[in-house]
């Protein structure tokens, strides 16, 4: 059943924390504390948080990682959409002592696949599936997950960026979407070899 009410726990603090990592290391100490002040604007004093609030091994409201997206909106330089992209690459990216192994034996479909995999352990609803994987091309579903375009938006670049590690010109859209009216989420992932 896809949950409705963003705000029941879904999202892992270890993928909430990817994106304070990565707000902190393109804008810095000062961004990062602008990026908390948006967060919080509009949170009572007892709710706030900070870069210390956020344990990786607890789950959080889905809306607390829509309030992320917003206040990354408004702190990071550039186009909303652009920027979102870039980041959510970045997020994908990294992968720490992983990136190195992947990087020499990576196939695309064991991507996606760990993609699924990780899917997992940074949310506690919705499933995302490989559908079907070619020599250049995929395809990732998802499915029984809140609906929320900003959310589908971060996937794109999400993949990408996972994609991206071991192909060149990747490019990732989506074909349907739930907040468009499809029932699932698909993503078509293309690549050169
Ligand atoms: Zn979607």
């Amino acid at each position: 059943m896809r949950p409705t009410d963003t705000g029941v726990d879904a999202v892992s603090g270890a993928l909430l924390n990817r994106h304070v990592n990565v707000v902190k290391k393109k804008m810095g100490t000062d961004g990062l504390q602008r990026f908390f002040d948006e967060v919080n604007k509009d949170r009572p004093r007892s709710k706030m948080i900070d870069s210390s609030s956020i344990n990786e091994k607890e789950w959080y409201p889905f809306q607390l990682l829509l309030d992320f997206y917003d206040a990354e909106s408004e702190v990071l330089v550039g186009d909303p959409k652009t920027k979102r992209r870039k980041l959510e690459h970045e997020i994908a990216q990294d992968l720490g002592v992983l990136k190195f192994f992947v990087k020499w034996v990576g196939s695309p479909a064991m991507l996606a696949e760990k993609a699924h995999e990780r899917w997992r352990l940074l949310h506690k609803y919705g499933q995302l599936d490989v559908d079907n994987m070619g020599d250049t091309s995929g395809t990732l579903v998802l499915r029984d997950y809140f609906i929320d375009e900003r959310f589908c938006y971060s996937m794109e670049g999400f993949l990408e960026g996972l994609i991206g590690v071991t192909k060149k010109d990747v490019k990732v859209h989506q074909t349907k979407c739930t907040a468009k009216g499809d029932d699932v989420c698909e993503f078509v992932l293309e690549w050169k070899n």
